[in-house]
């Protein structure tokens, strides 16, 4: 078969593959716990229900206009002011479907061949695929230290001229870690001497815990949206719990804005009117579910650091926002058992039935990305189970539900 090169070169989003490997595994009957789960248990807010069951009620469902219905740029634009401190133009925004296209919009825009983004490890797995895909180079920065935080002489290290953008996302999917203020303030100072772009993937940026805050870069500029380097994606998914939505949108000056315009009117025309609909009802309805997500996920936090704290040969950062943690296995990987974290998740897939992500997928090998966004039974359970796989001296097999599972690798 005749197919494009970058095309091939693509892997597919292993927690995409993941969540379906997991949902076969479950269709044949097998109890499996999912901690690879990208996306938060709780119904749809109600307010975004009515308003995109007015829309089909009406039942005029046509082509929009391309960057978003006014009334939902009128909504994000309260939006930005409320939680950024920043005004913006309904010119300042495009609506996309969900915050990856968003994003990937962006990469088109910007980049020419062979220039360079700036990701930081660990990193959302879509970001190095993105550059990759549009012709540019993905450029990891990986903390020396071991940690989830690079620092800001490492970022620093590999600017050069042919970078193009620097991408951000704190609070961190996979590691749940909010990056120091400081940081931020010296990266936005670096993005606006060297006239880098900053793309702040905000996408989790109220799901934050124990009182922190995750300042948006905005605060360390004193120029308007309009003049500044920085961009601004977020959107419904993880705010709202509004993933099948598919509503993201970007922040940004005018004129990128309109180039963001071609690029969706030549690809998918407008989002659908039925989810524009739902996520202004979101955005504009009473946000008291924000908070009680936020509350449920800082809650399922705690149970899972309890649950790792005896979990002896193993660190875990404690997240400070999200829904991910990103515990340490080096002690199970490159020592015999497993080669890699690749291995080691597949270890525990077989064995244990729990469903876990590589931390090799997101720049950090040796860890494992673990979710708490489902139920507080499943995530002890989960890590029970993980905790029962690897221990050399638990009873060589046990019982989940009815299935017998024997550790064979010992
Ligand atoms: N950025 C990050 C860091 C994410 O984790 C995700 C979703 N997993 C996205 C962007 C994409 O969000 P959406 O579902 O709105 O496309």
């Amino acid at each position: 078969m005749s197919l494009s090169q970058v095309a091939c070169s693509i892997h597919a989003s292993p927690t995409i593959s993941l969540n379906e490997e997991a949902r076969l595994l479950r269709e044949k009957g097998q109890p499996v716990i999912h901690l690879g789960v990208g996306e938060p248990k709780n119904k749809t807010p109600i307010a975004a229900i009515l308003g995109s069951a007015a829309k089909l009620n009406s039942g005029d469902v046509k082509y929009v206009p391309t960057d978003g219905t006014p009334s939902l740029k009128k909504a994000i634009v309260r939006y930005t002011e409320e939680n950024y401190d920043r005004v913006a133009a309904p010119q300042n925004i495009i609506v996309s479907d969900g915050a990856k296209q968003s994003l990937w919009n962006i990469l088109f825009a910007i980049l020419n061949p062979q220039d360079e983004v700036i990701v930081l490890a660990p990193y959302w797995v879509s970001y190095p695929e993105m550059v990759h895909m549009i012709g540019g180079i993905p450029v990891i920065v990986t903390p020396e230290d071991g940690s989830f935080v690079p620092t800001f002489e490492e970022i620093e290290r590999v600017v050069g001229s042919y970078t193009k953008a620097i991408i951000v996302n704190s609070p961190n999917n996979p590691s749940g870690a909010i990056y120091p203020e400081e940081l931020i303030a010296r990266i936005v100072n670096l993005c606006e001497s060297k006239g880098i772009y900053m793309i702040c993937d905000d996408i989790y940026h109220k799901l934050i815990f124990d009182g922190k805050v995750a300042v948006p870069a905005y605060q360390y500029t004193s120029k308007d949206v309009e003049n500044t380097k920085i961009i601004v994606v977020n959107g419904v998914a993880k705010l709202y719990g509004m993933t099948g939505f598919r509503i993201g949108w970007v922040v940004a000056p005018r004129k990128l804005v309109e180039i963001l315009t071609n690029i969706q009117s030549q690809t998918t025309t407008c989002v659908s009117p039925v989810l524009q609909a739902a996520a202004e009802g979101a955005l504009t309805g009473i946000q008291s579910n924000v908070e009680a997500l936020r509350l449920t996920m800082q809650n399922n936090r705690d149970i899972l650091i309890q649950e790792m704290r005896s979990f002896t040969a193993v660190r875990c950062f404690k997240p400070q926002g999200t829904f991910y943690a990103m515990p340490d296995f080096r002690a199970y990987c490159g020592n015999g058992l497993v080669k890699n974290s690749v291995e080691l998740s597949k270890f525990l897939l077989n064995k244990a039935l729990v469903v876990t992500v590589p931390g090799k997928e997101f720049g950090m090998e040796a860890h494992l990305r673990l979710s708490y966004a489902g139920t507080a039974k499943d995530l002890t359970e989960g890590i029970d189970r993980m905790k029962w796989a690897l221990d050399p001296n638990a009873p060589s097999d046990i019982y989940i539900g009815d299935r017998k599972i024997v550790r064979d690798w010992m």
